[in-house]
């Protein structure tokens, strides 16, 4: 009888969002824990003995899972590496594995070791899987394409977590967009149809974040909060309330799609609220493209103005940005720097555009017979596309290689924090005193960035607030932090790039080589290229070593298939120079 249900959350891998280099900072772990998981198992009857481990935060043994008598998984696309050695080790410990979540929905075809597929909206799909288990005879696959009202999903049980591992809380408050922007997989998972929980319902979930003991930052997940502007008003309103009420305990932020700024009233009201920050999905200044991607809610007024009229409110904007749309022409690159540069986006995540599975684009481009494989999710530290774009794809490649590490240049990056500064009014920004993880934060970074190779920027930047915008002191800091992952991983993107580069041409090299000695078989020869072939092995082996897990995890297929390519080369050789 299934009693004990263990809950597991597949590592991320570093990436633009992780966060990684920064969060030490702050004594955290990860930026947020897993909400999907945390909800399902508010829905599982009482009488399941739930435990949750999340891989980001702690490490799991054989002993946790052989604990358990059922293993739920959830998973992003970007978590397919952890997600795949966590079923692999619940086969070696013989228990079966539950899947559900993003990437099981876009790939459940190709995922093996799983044992029950529970997809899509769990409201629908769960309880229909529990009674089979129950009954003893549950299926392979759960599907179901409606779309649940959302008010009746109970408040995640942030019980089983540590929330204090953790730098935000995520909430969810609505499931859906009304937009239709072809690249997006959102709406093919949740519609185009908005559906929001009530005010009430969302109150108890801020309640249950608050009794957690948990302060800081709450992270609304929806993919467009303001998809409705009338009850997403309605909400703000007992939000408010309910903030002066407790102390104003956490601050907000959320995604949003850029015609918030066109509602005064709304703007006014998420000030009010908290939110001090939201991400837009700006994808580009190019407005034909903007027309061709179906991203028309970014035509209605000037993308840069929006963005102005909203940081001068007091909310800072992070910002969605893409290359490699069919109408980028080769100006694009530049195009998309001085965008950002104007816009005072500090945090502007750009990445390559990536067909994800079952897309409008990904049929488009089906159709057009332009798809290459399937994706890993992580469209920045993947330097190559899933599709044949229109430019020829090393210059998309070199282009977009220029953008990341010129936007993140140490110089680039803080005249853009200042742009935002002058920007964020002080009187409407929620200002908040500074605790002692932010002062050990301050000391931190003051240590580690000011005597770093771009020290003399880092106190540029310190006195330029200091003399103009001593009230927003500590978002500058915590923006200088943020900037440290950043300037981090753009720097480990180019070295793993340079990495795989050398590799590729090894490889490349060594084979020719080796054909020509199997041709002519001349010892000598064998036994030098044998000895090169060791060398590259070895220092490649100490290079991989030298970058961090996140990085590891991207370059581990590459290094194994050359390895194994090396290892069958020298074999090869030896049977040549008779040595064994
Ligand atoms: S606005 Fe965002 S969530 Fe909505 S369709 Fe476009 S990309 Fe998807």
């Amino acid at each position: 009888m299934i009693q004990k249900i263990l809950m597991l959350y597949p590592k991320i891998p570093t990436t633009y969002w992780s966060f990684d280099h920064a969060l030490p900072f702050i004594g955290k772990k990860a930026s947020l824990p897993p909400l999907g998981l945390m909800t399902v198992a508010a829905m599982l009857p009482s009488k399941y003995d739930v435990r949750l481990i999340d891989l980001n935060i702690d490490t799991l043994s054989a002993a946790d899972i052989e604990e358990a008598d059922i293993v739920f998984i959830s998973a992003m696309l970007v978590q397919k590496h952890s997600f795949e050695q966590i079923v692999a080790l619940c086969k070696r410990c013989e228990r079966p594995v539950v899947a559900g979540g993003p990437y099981p929905i876009s790939s459940h075809e190709e995922i093996e070791g799983v044992d029950f597929f529970v997809l899509d909206e769990a409201e629908l799909t769960l309880p229909r899987f529990l009674a089979d288990l129950e009954a003893g005879r549950p299926q392979s696959l759960y599907r179901d394409s409606g779309k649940p009202d959302i008010t009746h999903t109970p408040v995640p049980r942030f019980d089983l977590i540590d929330v204090e591992a953790y730098d935000s809380m995520p909430l969810q408050y609505s499931r859906g967009c009304p937009y239709n922007c072809e690249f997006c997989d959102i709406i093919e998972m949740f519609g185009r149809i908005q559906r929001t929980k009530t005010s009430e319902q969302f109150l108890r979930e801020l309640d249950a974040v608050k009794a957690s003991g948990f302060r800081g930052s709450v992270f609304i997940v929806d993919d467009n909060f303001v998809g409705n502007h009338r009850r997403v008003k309605s909400l703000l309103s007992e939000i408010i309330n309910w903030q002066k009420q407790n102390g104003f305990p956490f601050a907000l932020f959320t995604e949003a799609s850029i015609d918030l700024a066109q509602d005064e009233e709304l703007l006014d009201l998420m000030v009010e609220a908290g939110f001090n920050m939201v991400f837009v999905g700006i994808e580009t200044p190019d407005e034909e493209t903007l027309a061709f991607t179906q991203k028309r809610q970014n035509l209605k007024s000037p993308i840069l103005e929006s963005v102005e009229k909203i940081q001068r409110r007091g909310i800072e904007v992070t910002g969605g940005f893409i290359v490699g749309f069919d109408t980028d022409g080769p100006d694009i690159f530049d195009r998309q720097i001085d965008f950002i540069q104007q816009a005072g986006i500090p945090i502007a995540m750009v990445g390559l555009l990536t067909a994800l599975p079952n897309t409008q684009l990904w049929r488009r481009l089906e159709s057009e017979g332009r798809l290459k494989h399937s994706t890993t999710g992580n469209n920045t530290h993947t330097l190559a596309t899933n599709f044949i774009p229109r430019m020829p794809e090393s210059d998309l490649i070199d282009g977009y290689k220029r953008v990341l590490c010129e936007l993140y240049s140490p110089r680039r990056y803080f005249e853009r924090c200042l742009t935002l500064l002058r920007r964020l009014s002080p009187q409407t920004r929620s200002v908040r005193s500074t605790s002692w993880v932010e002062l050990k934060a301050l000391l931190l970074s003051l240590l580690k960035q000011g005597f770093s190779s771009y020290g003399m920027l880092y106190w540029r930047y310190v006195f330029s607030v200091i003399a103009t915008r001593p009230r927003l002191f500590p978002d500058a800091m915590a923006l200088a932090i943020k900037g440290f992952h950043f300037f981090a991983i753009t720097g480990e993107i180019d070295a793993a790039d340079r990495f795989l580069t050398r590799i590729s041409e090894a490889r490349h090299r060594f084979q020719l080589r080796v054909d020509r000695i199997m041709h002519t078989r001349k010892r000598r020869l064998a036994v030098s290229l044998e000895r090169s072939i060791l060398g590259m092995m070895s220092e490649v082996k100490a290079s991989y070593g030298d970058f961090s897990t996140g990085v590891q995890m991207h370059l581990q297929q590459t290094i194994a298939d050359f390895t194994q390519r090396c290892q069958a080369w020298v074999a090869k050789l030896r049977l040549v120079h008779g040595v064994s």
